[in-house]
């Protein structure tokens, strides 16, 4: 039976990562979210166990410590975490899995499942970053300063993602990410 395919998504915040993952998921078959474990406060909306599962940071060094993750960050001051057991689970049942997690992330699964593919998405600029950031509405002015301030850094990694899509025209990005996908299959 086929293996699937671990696709990495990683992005500025702001970028429409989520936006874009959510249509790729519902409009492509036989793909998984990879929900992840985080320290983070539900926003409003968030449903624990369908975006993030929400723990505590003593739960989540523990998982740590007991391996359970595939990869883990701190993400603008707070913790993040791949559990490793639902990624396998999914490839094993020969779907393919999209993990959107940040470029630390990023970098510490292609180093151990290097057949994994890596996209990045890029906002067309800094400018209008800041402009879906704001519009969005779920994060104080105090978090929209260190997610801009980590918007820098976190560009830098562009380069060594294997696929970059500049997410301007969302339905154009949208398409381009299916594409992507359905080359691996
Ligand atoms: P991320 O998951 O990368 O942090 P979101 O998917 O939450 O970003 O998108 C941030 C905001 O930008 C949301 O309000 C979303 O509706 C909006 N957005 C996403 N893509 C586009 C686009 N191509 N053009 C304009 N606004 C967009
Ligand atoms: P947010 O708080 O906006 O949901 O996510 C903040 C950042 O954390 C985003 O870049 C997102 O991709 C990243 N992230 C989400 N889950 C994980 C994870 O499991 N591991 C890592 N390394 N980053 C994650």
């Amino acid at each position: 039976m086929r293996i699937g395919k671990v696709f990495v998504i990683s992005a500025p915040s702001g970028a429409g990562k989520s936006t874009i993952c959510k249509r790729v998921l519902s409009e492509l078959d036989n793909i998984a979210f990879s929900v992840s474990m985080t320290t983070r406060k539900p926003r409003p909306g968030e449903t624990d166990g369908v975006e993030y599962k929400f723990i505590d940071e003593q739960t989540f060094k523990k998982l740590i410590s007991e391996g359970e993750f595939l990869e883990w960050a701190k993400v603008h001051n707070n913790f993040y975490g791949t559990p490793l057991s639902l990624v396998r689970e999914k490839i094993n049942q020969g779907q393919d899995i999209i993990l959107d997690i940040d470029v630390q992330g990023g970098m510490q699964v292609k180093e151990r499942l290097p057949e994994s593919i890596l996209v990045f998405i890029a906002p067309p600029s800094m400018a209008e970053l800041e402009k879906r950031l704001r519009g969005r509405k779920t994060e104080t002015e105090e978090v929209i300063a260190t997610r801009l301030k980590n918007a820098e850094e976190e560009m830098k990694y562009k380069d060594k993602y294997e696929y970059c899509i500049i997410n301007d025209d969302l339905e154009q990005a949208i398409a381009e990410l299916k594409t992507i996908i359905k080359k691996y299959r």
